[in-house]
């Protein structure tokens, strides 16, 4: 098997057809590592957002190719995407989307119940543990502050064991300190177990947490960083905006 958990191949994502048509992406090929952490960056509107539907099969490309633990992804009809969305693929997202309904431990099971298994009692509480939160497994959103809620939406995405999770500003809610909690969670997700994760972000803090920086401008990969800290990120973004259009 190769050691990419993902892998995309010239992908091009247009919407629209004729005048009115645009390339959200463009011939983009990158690949991720299994048990590394990628942060994606790029100024509004440059394909962050498409990159990652893409790569998640939450949205099909023009042309090009996405292959996630070697299982070509444009090649699936409906049904058997929807299945390898929900169990090898893990998202978290800016808003915590928890049902306020349900426990921590029941939003936590709910993938798994979707999947019409039987989540395992011992399994739910070691991903509630694993992001910290053992003790809070009978408690509902409301009761609980926004890190700690995206920290249950973390132990939501990793109770399949994805094969990558997929994290769109995960941290744009929360304020600094609580936000380095989740960062600081997500890095030892990668280090302590080998998960892949890509993270789109605006933040260069937050980016400064990844292994790698991939920078996108017009839907194309403009270049990459690795193991820069915050300031080099920064003004790398800040170049990348100032670049005309
Ligand atoms: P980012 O996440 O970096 O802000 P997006 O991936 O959201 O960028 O968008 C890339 C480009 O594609 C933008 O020009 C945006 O307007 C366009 N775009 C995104 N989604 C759609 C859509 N559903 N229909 C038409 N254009 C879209």
């Amino acid at each position: 098997m190769s050691d990419d958990a993902i892998r995309l191949g010239s992908v091009s994502r247009r919407y629209g057809t004729g005048e009115g048509a645009v390339t959200a992406l463009a011939e983009v090929s990158l690949a991720f590592a299994r048990g590394t952490f990628t942060a994606v960056m790029g100024p509004s509107g440059s394909g962050k957002s498409t990159l990652l539907q893409c790569a998640a099969g939450l949205d099909r490309p023009t042309s090009g190719s996405v292959v996630v633990g070697g299982t070509e992804l444009t090649e699936l009809g409906e049904t058997r995407l929807t299945l390898l969305r929900r169990d090898r693929i893990g998202f978290v997202f800016q808003a915590f989307n928890l049902l306020p309904s349900l426990t921590a431990e029941q939003n936590v099971a709910l993938p798994l119940r979707l999947a019409g298994r039987r989540p395992a009692r011992a399994r739910v509480r070691e991903v509630l543990e694993q992001v910290g939160l053992g003790e809070r497994a009978r408690h509902r959103p409301t009761e609980m502050s926004g890190g700690q809620q995206q920290r249950v939406a973390l132990a939501r995405a990793l109770i399949t064991r994805p094969e990558v999770l997929f994290a769109d500003e995960p941290t744009g809610a929360l304020d600094s300190r609580t936000g380095r909690e989740v960062l600081a969670l997500l890095r030892a997700m990668v280090d302590r177990e080998g998960r892949t994760i890509v993270m789109v972000t605006h933040d260069p803090v937050a980016a400064a947490w990844a292994d790698r920086v991939v920078f996108l401008v017009d839907g194309r990969v403009e270049g990459e960083l690795a193991g820069a800290d915050a300031d080099r990120i920064a003004a790398r973004m800040t170049r990348l905006e100032a670049l005309p259009c």
